[in-house]
């Protein structure tokens, strides 16, 4: 699905935008980030994903805002990089970094977001 909208929609616009090879960008338009999401039922992973992006490129020296299109809905929603959101994803990098050096990772624990997300045969099989 992430395909055939990448296909059909915002045909004219730079795709794919890499950061440092961490992190891809769906596009850019006119100083506005864009991630584009096929549904918002994983609506709050959407816009960490969009924080983090302008996050990385706040730290390059460029700031910007962001914008979540849901072409299927037919709706766009703003994302806006605050203070709060800059130590957050500090320390969820930290934390990251922490898991990274274990000898073993932890076990993982299955959530009702995991059942839809790309990497559940990572953590479940
Ligand atoms: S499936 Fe794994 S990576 Fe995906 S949300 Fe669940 S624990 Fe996280």
């Amino acid at each position: 699905m992430g395909k055939e909208i990448d296909q059909n929609y915002y045909k004219t616009e730079k795709h794919n935008i890499l950061i440092d090879g961490v992190a891809s960008i769906d596009y850019i338009k006119n100083n506005i980030v864009y991630e584009v999401k096929k549904s918002d039922k994983q609506h709050e992973m959407g816009v960490n994903q969009l924080k983090y992006y302008l996050h990385l490129l706040k730290l390059r020296g460029v700031d910007m805002k962001g914008r979540i299109n849901y072409p299927l809905l037919k709706k766009t929603e703003d994302v806006v990089l605050k203070e709060d959101d800059e130590g957050i994803i500090i320390k969820n990098l930290e934390d990251i970094e922490k898991i990274i050096d274990l000898a073993v990772p932890p076990e993982p624990i299955c959530l009702n977001v995991c059942k839809s997300c790309a990497y559940y045969e990572f953590c479940f099989s």
